[in-house]
């Protein structure tokens, strides 16, 4: 079993040896926020992550706290109406119109984390599993390569092969996964939990 912070552990050192590897073929840097517009699915876990953090973050700097729970309260209430799931505990349907439609929904919605001033995370400590691994080549479902479209300019396939982070981050996710919703005697069921962030933050349970 992985806990939940020992992915974390996972996840970064897996991030850092491939940021080493990959070099000047990065272009992420503080201000860069493309990937922080539009809407993804995150677990459970991540929710929970998050709204660890925004509690963190409420005893330190309750006024950035406070933006933070604003912006996702916002967020929520301008995707609500077409949300393709359940408004009041924020799950994602797993119908397949469910799913059709929400590989078009809110593109460019910007993460309720995202500092407007800054362009920077507000959360960045607590963030998904899914922000601290985009950038880097990530292998896909379909044994593909993911990689951020302003990353590896010019590079050939080898190269970004070269680059690519240590899959093994994605088992480990999945025992974490499995370990959290265990721990939580979560109901058992053929999908998984998943909402987007602004639900996640907006909410007031842990
Ligand atoms: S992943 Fe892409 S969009 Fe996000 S910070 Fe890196 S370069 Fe910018």
């Amino acid at each position: 079993m992985t806990s939940p912070d020992q992915l974390v552990q996972i996840v970064d050192r897996a991030l850092a040896d491939s940021v080493a590897r990959s070099g000047p073929w990065l272009a992420c840097r503080p201000g860069c926020s493309q990937c922080c517009h539009g809407v993804f699915a995150i677990s459970a876990l991540d929710a929970h992550r998050l709204r660890e953090g925004l509690h963190s973050l409420s005893l330190t700097d309750p006024i950035h706290a406070e933006a933070v729970r604003s912006r996702a309260l916002a967020s929520v209430a301008r995707l609500a109406p077409t949300f393709p799931g359940d408004l009041t505990t924020g799950a994602l349907a797993s119908t397949p119109e469910a799913i059709e439609a929400f590989d078009t929904f809110a593109d460019d919605e910007p993460c309720p984390a995202l500092d407007p001033a800054t362009q920077t995370c507000d959360l960045y400590a607590a963030r998904p599993i899914l922000c601290r691994t985009f950038g880097p080549p990530l292998v896909t479902p379909d044994d593909g390569l993911a990689v951020c479209e302003l990353c590896f300019d010019g590079a050939s396939p080898e190269e970004i092969d070269r680059c690519q982070l240590d899959p093994a981050i994605i088992d480990a996710e999945q025992r974490a996964e499995a370990l959290f919703a265990a721990q939580r005697a979560a109901p058992t069921s053929d999908e998984p939990f998943r909402t987007i962030i602004p639900f996640a933050l907006a909410s007031t349970h842990a």
